[in-house]
């Protein structure tokens, strides 16, 4: 049973699942066994402070309860962009939510809604969301990597989320994969992010498209080398583009050298795709398979299933929603 004190008999109980990014912060309503009942979605708008973005947030939040013809809710998962303090509830990232250091967003919405909120990192609840209703379902030890403008990664052991120190997520997107690789915004250089993701995927092109005068690219970029991106490299790939297909087995590669060393660190049972960049994952797994079965000997990969995640979009919000009913100690009653 779930409890029900806030509900009357004939109510839902319900919980609120966020996703906050740099451009978009989206709300649901779920049920207890992970359905979307409503969701909306509004710009953060983070530049203009975090007083208005709460109030955003609120206001989000006050729309899907209304879409349910509810009042209150059991509680809120919020999954934002990192980096977050889960255990203060803070969010200190002025890096994607521009003027957002150490804002509080747990006890704000928790004494506005009088119910209790968890935060985590965005990839945790993502892939936590799998876990629960998506490809990692009864998996005991998943790991999940999301390649789109950026690389985020989650581990879940158990249903739990990998933690760090204090909470800490960790930041398995900044690997070094290639040392002497561009630098990259942690400090560090050649970080598996600045390989794989999406933009950079898209500088190393243009930085070669002048050696391919007969290169698809030119048309996909209206000649405007500055305008390409992954999705139209993919698509050139497709019809066998020498310099398209140069950058994908390039990144299948550096893809394929970050998953031997999650296959070391961790050995996985399931490892999930997401993101932008793995919606053409059919041209990526089949190499990063191979590498792996040939630099892996020594843990058992050829057991590591290799599968792209199956929520998309929604995984963030189903997971926060995992969240907050795993704070409330409600995961055991819940349907598998
Ligand atoms: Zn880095």
């Amino acid at each position: 049973m779930y409890p029900l004190a806030n509900f009357s008999a004939e109510d839902t109980p319900i919980v609120i699942g966020i996703d906050l990014g740099g451009t978009n912060v989206r709300a649901a309503a779920l049920d207890p066994a992970g359905n979307i009942l409503a969701s909306f979605q509004m710009l953060t708008r983070a530049h203009r402070g975090p007083t208005e973005g709460l109030a955003r947030i609120t206001d989000l939040i006050q729309r899907t309860l209304a879409a349910c013809s509810q009042t209150q809710t059991l509680g809120i998962g919020i999954g934002s962009t990192s980096p977050i303090d889960r255990s203060r509830g803070t969010i200190n990232n002025p890096y994607t939510l521009p003027t957002w250091s150490n804002v509080p967003i747990v006890a704000p919405l928790a004494e506005t809604f009088a119910c209790p909120v968890v935060l985590e990192n965005d990839a945790d609840m993502a892939a936590l969301g799998e876990y629960w209703r998506g490809a990692g379902q009864g998996v005991a030890n998943l790991y999940a990597v999301t390649v789109g403008t950026g690389v985020g990664t989650a581990a879940i052991l158990d249903g739990q989320i990998l933690r760090g120190r204090d909470g800490s997520h960790p930041e398995g997107g900044h690997q070094v994969i290639d040392p002497s690789g561009p630098p990259c915004y942690c400090g560090s250089y050649g970080c598996w992010e600045q390989l794989i993701a999406g933009p950079n995927l898209a500088i190393y092109a243009q930085q070669r498209l002048a050696e391919f005068p007969d290169s698809e690219l030119w048309k996909q970029c209206g000649y405007d080398p500055a305008k390409l991106d992954a999705r139209m490299i993919f698509a050139a790939a497709r019809h066998s583009d020498p310099l398209a297909e140069a950058v994908v087995k390039r990144t299948a590669n550096y893809l394929a050298l970050g998953i031997v060393n999650i296959a070391h660190f961790f050995c996985p049972e399931v490892i999930l795709f997401t993101g932008g960049v793995m919606t053409d994952h059919d041209l990526l797994l089949p190499q990063v398979a191979a590498t792996l079965a040939e630099r892996s000997l020594l843990v058992p990969a050829d057991q590591i299933r290799l599968l792209p995640a199956a929520l998309g979009g929604e995984a963030p919000l189903i997971g926060a929603a995992y969240a907050i009913l795993q704070e409330l100690n409600l995961v055991e009653s819940l349907p598998r």
